[in-house]
Order: C-alpha cells, then structure tokens, then sequence
C-alpha cells in the first residue's frame, strides 16, 4: 500500500528502528509513547484492521501474543504487568489503517480506557 505509513516504515522507508523483525511482523517504539514502554507489534501485510482478519491470519495473531510475551520480558515488565491492545475503527481510537498491536507497560495502566 503506496500511502500507508506503516507500509513505508515496514519498507525502511523511515528510518524506524526495529527492536525486533521476523518474517511476518516488526516492532518498534510508539513516537508518541503513553507508558515507560509503549512499542507497535505490526504485521508485515497490510490489512487495515480487525476487521480484516481472518482464518488464515491465525498464525499471525498467535506470533503477535508470542512476540508481546519476548518484548514483555525484555522490558523487564513481564512480572509487573503489561497490555496488549488493537483499535479498531473511529470509535475504537484507531489513527493508522495498517493494524497494530499496542503493548504498553512500566506503570499502573487505568481501566476503562478513556
Ligand atoms: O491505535 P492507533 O491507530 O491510534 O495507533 C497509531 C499509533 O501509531 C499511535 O500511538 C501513534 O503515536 C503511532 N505512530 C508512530 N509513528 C508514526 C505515526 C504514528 O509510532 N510515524
């Protein structure tokens, strides 16, 4: 996708380091961080959201939850907590249509968020 921004970070594009890359997905820090450790999991395949998912992105899904745990335990913040979460759509606060998985943590996170 031409003009999606995480298209162009995941192409280098950007200058965006990558904590981590596989095959399918990169992480990299959040350029507006709302916690101590506030990374992006992102798939390498543009889909624009949870919406698009679907049984064939199975293994996908599973690799993000595997890659949030190895990124917990590097930010030291897997014994005092974390979240891992997607927004989807306007209502759900989502800004970039390249879906990805906040994993935040290093404070106590507020629940409900906003
Ligand atoms: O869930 P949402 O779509 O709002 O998340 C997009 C995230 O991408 C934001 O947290 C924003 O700070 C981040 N971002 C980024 N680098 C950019 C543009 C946006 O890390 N160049």
């Amino acid at each position: 996708m031409e003009d999606c921004l995480f298209c162009k970070i995941i192409a280098g594009k950007m200058e965006t380091e990558f904590i981590y890359q596989d095959e399918e997905l990169v992480v990299f820090k959040d350029i507006s961080p709302q916690a101590p450790v506030h990374l992006l999991i992102v798939p390498k395949k543009h889909i624009a959201n949870l919406n698009q998912l679907n049984k064939r992105d199975n293994n996908l899904v599973g690799q993000i939850y595997q890659v949030a745990q190895k990124m917990a335990a590097k930010y030291d913040i897997d014994q005092s907590g974390y979240r891992v979460v997607s927004n989807c759509g306007q209502d759900g606060g989502q800004t970039v249509n390249h879906i990805h998985f906040h994993l935040l943590g290093g404070r106590e996170l507020q629940w409900p968020p906003g």
